[in-house]
């Protein structure tokens, strides 16, 4: 599926022309270079059969375009010429020498040939060895002169240098005399090979058409699409090389804000009934306490998308705790008594579960009927489900993926809520938009994302922030422990077990020898049950476990049927248990900082005082030092920053959770600068445009869609 094509036939508005790719992907990119296509296989390649091809296809390179965009991820800057005399040791540069001798060939043992040579210029002579290189051997050629490439060292046979390349003078230079590019390898496939691939590549089709107008370029100093290209694979200098990466980046963020800004005019463009009759005063007592001021406010703010007559975008961040849910409930209403549906995307079955439960219990007696649609249902209740839904039965839908699914349809779907969106990407969000006519489109996050990021992330919605936490609510005591504590963990766990509460311990792995000496959930719930807590009911959650199992296992908890859950970070998001006080996270240095806040977010949910302990056997002063700032402060904002400062957006929400698109140049951690200026950009680019289809307009489409179904699987 891909970003708003659906949603395009639909609205018929000009401006989402630019997401209809889906139907055109088979169509074949133009004629563009004299022998090949981009869209060609790398199999046309000389030297490329299809073992070849299998390795790169692990590198997801098929095209001719995919190996263009194969970029490097870094130089060897081989350009500098010393004398012999100048080399120094361990940094790596090209001389030029004679070969003073003829070269020495030796069998050490099995599989083990050495081959010395002395070669020498004005400055000084070199003993070179290279181990199992007959070509070598062959190669130089006494009395001849060569171009070499490599670093001098002092070992126990005296200084000399190890395997140099080498090429003659008059040879063209591939391995010496050049900014080499280091790209990403894979199993059998060396930088050499990629590198004639690429060569080929570049001489056989052009480079991916332009897309950024003259004046963009040359006002933000930005080189030509097709320089940039050759300049990144082929720099003659580390210099050009900055400067087709800077063009490579812009490019990528100016597609991407480019995308997002398109997104955000076309539903400004499109209209729907503006909602009426929005009084919430029997929701509000039908509450079991007041909303606080933030969540209001944020009502309030929400209201006023609804009656404005184009569809809502609107992000919800607050901290975990600050009662973001209770917010989408009051929007849900408001769709039910303008008789839409509403829909809840979230991103774990326990969740789902557990918002149905708390959903039914206070808007059904409001005469809102709430269905649950999960993809651990059976098929009979999913389909009994999915019939209530395409009849518009059910007001208001908790899910997970399934509701995604082509055989989920609405009646009448006005409202989409996307719960903790860090888990969704945008493509999702527009799947499940798709299934209504423009629908209001609501998403919470608990992460607070900094606010570099929240414009990438959300540069299409508007955001109201939750700033408040409910009364009564006390900071969770936050504290950081060695092994030595084990035993003072281990008494505090029993302490708050007697006094009626819950503990919930965080391993970071399912099960041993996924990686030595890191807590497993298995085998740690099985030691406090046999060993430490005989007499406590100890519970176990992982990913792995079946959807059935782990909602028992998890309902069960949230009723108090066990006094200790050991889980992994499967209970990270939004689930609710106030009973329980106290979290312990093992090897707390596996996670990021933002993944702990939100996992001691678990706790502090009730009226007791919450306890967060974290153990880490890690001794690396500057880990200690980024875990300590949890125990510091509370504030989620705070944390954020310094998370992204130490881990970079990459790992900020843990491996492939980040909901960015997969950006194959940019690194948001060092280019924000390039970032805005590409968004300035982007901007002015679209505030031109008249809505045309011209070349570039569609050259730029075609980006769009590219990157964002690249990045699909990155923003699951
Ligand atoms: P989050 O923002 O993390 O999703 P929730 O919506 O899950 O937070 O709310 C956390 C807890 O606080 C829930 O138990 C909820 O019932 C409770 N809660 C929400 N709003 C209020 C409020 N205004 N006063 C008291 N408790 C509240
Ligand atoms: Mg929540």
């Amino acid at each position: 599926m891909l970003v708003g094509g659906e949603i395009c036939r639909k609205n018929a508005v000009a401006l989402w022309r630019f997401f209809d790719y889906n139907e055109r992907t088979q169509r074949p990119v133009p004629e563009v270079g004299p022998l090949a296509k981009l869209s060609d296989p790398v199999t046309i390649l000389k030297g490329v059969g299809p073992a070849r091809a299998k390795q790169f296809a692990n590198l997801n390179v098929l095209t001719l375009q995919d190996l263009i965009c194969h970029f490097p991820r870094g130089y060897e800057d081989r350009t500098r010429l010393v004398p012999i005399a100048a080399l120094e040791p361990d940094v790596p540069a090209c001389f030029r020498a004679m070969v003073m001798n003829t070269p020495r060939c030796s069998h050490i043992r099995k599989g083990l040939d050495l081959t010395r040579v002395q070669v020498a210029d004005h400055s000084g002579r070199l003993n070179l060895t290279f181990f199992n290189n007959r070509f070598a051997a062959e190669q130089l050629l006494y009395g001849q002169e060569y171009i070499f490439y490599g670093a001098v060292s002092g070992d126990y046979a005296g200084y000399g240098m190890t395997n140099p390349s080498f090429e003659a003078p008059d040879a063209p230079a591939v391995t010496t005399r050049r900014v080499l590019p280091i790209y990403p390898l894979t199993a059998g496939l060396t930088n050499a090979a990629v590198i004639r691939a690429v060569t080929q590549a570049l001489a056989i089709c052009d480079p991916p058409e332009e897309i950024l107008p003259e004046p963009v370029r040359n006002r933000f100093h930005i080189l030509p699409a097709h320089q940039a290209y050759l300049s990144i694979h082929q720099p003659k200098s580390m210099e050009e090389a900055e400067q087709a990466k800077k063009r490579l980046i812009f490019e990528e963020f100016f597609v991407f804000s480019a995308g997002l800004s398109l997104m955000r005019s076309a539903r400004a463009q499109t209209v729907c009934a503006p909602y009426e009759g929005m009084d919430l005063t029997s929701f509000y007592e039908a509450l079991p306490f007041r909303l606080t001021g933030a969540q209001l406010r944020a009502v309030e703010e929400i209201l006023g998308d609804l009656r404005k007559g184009t569809p809502m975008n609107r992000l919800v961040q607050g901290d975990v705790g600050s009662g973001k849910t209770m917010v989408a409930a009051a929007a849900a209403v408001c769709a039910a008594r303008n008789h839409k549906q509403s829909a809840l995307m979230a991103p774990t079955e326990i969740l789902a579960e557990q918002h149905h439960a708390s959903f039914k219990k206070l808007l059904e007696p409001l005469g809102v009927t709430v269905e649950l649609l999960t993809g651990s249902m059976t098929p009979k209740q999913k389909r009994e489900a999915r019939e209530r839904i395409a009849a518009g039965v059910a007001m208001l839908t908790v899910g997970t993926h399934a509701l995604l699914t082509d055989a989920t349809v609405f009646a009448c779907l006005g409202l989409v809520i996307a719960d903790e969106q860090h888990r969704f990407g945008v493509a999702q969000r527009a799947k499940l938009s798709a299934k209504g006519e423009a629908p209001h489109l609501l998403v919470m996050s608990a992460t607070p994302i900094p606010r570099t990021l929240a414009l990438l992330m959300y540069g299409d919605l508007d955001v109201s922030i939750l700033d408040e936490l409910p009364p009564g609510r006390e900071p969770v005591d936050t504290f950081l422990v060695g092994e030595s504590y084990r035993p003072r963990i281990n008494a505090f766990i029993r302490k708050q077990v007697q006094q009626g509460h819950q503990c919930f311990i965080v391993c970071p792995a399912v099960e041993e020898n996924q990686e030595l000496g890191i807590k497993a959930a298995t085998v740690w719930a099985d030691t406090l049950r046999q060993t430490v807590f005989p007499d406590l009911r100890v519970s176990l959650l992982h990913g792995q476990m079946k959807g059935a199992e782990k909602e028992a296992v998890m309902t069960a908890f949230a009723r108090g049927q066990a006094d200790v859950l050991v889980a992994t970070t499967v209970i990270e998001v939004g689930v609710d248990v106030p009973n329980a006080t106290l979290m312990v996270i093992e090897d707390a240095d596996r996670f990021g900082l933002s993944q702990l806040h939100q996992l001691r977010g678990r706790v502090g949910r009730g009226k007791a005082k919450s306890y967060c302990i974290l153990t880490s056997h890690n001794r690396n002063p500057e880990t200690l030092e980024r875990l300590k700032a949890l125990c510091k402060t509370t504030d989620g904002f705070r944390i954020a920053e310094e998370d992204l400062k130490l881990r970079g957006p990459g790992d900020f929400f843990g491996a492939r959770q980040s909901g960015l698109p997969a950006f194959r140049m940019a690194d948001l951690s060092y280019d924000l600068g390039i970032l805005k200026q590409a968004q300035e950009a982007s901007a002015a680019w679209i505030d031109a445009w008249d809505g045309s289809d011209t070349p570039e307009a569609a050259a730029l489409r075609r980006r769009i869609a590219e990157l964002f179904q690249r990045s699909q699987g990155t923003m699951n």
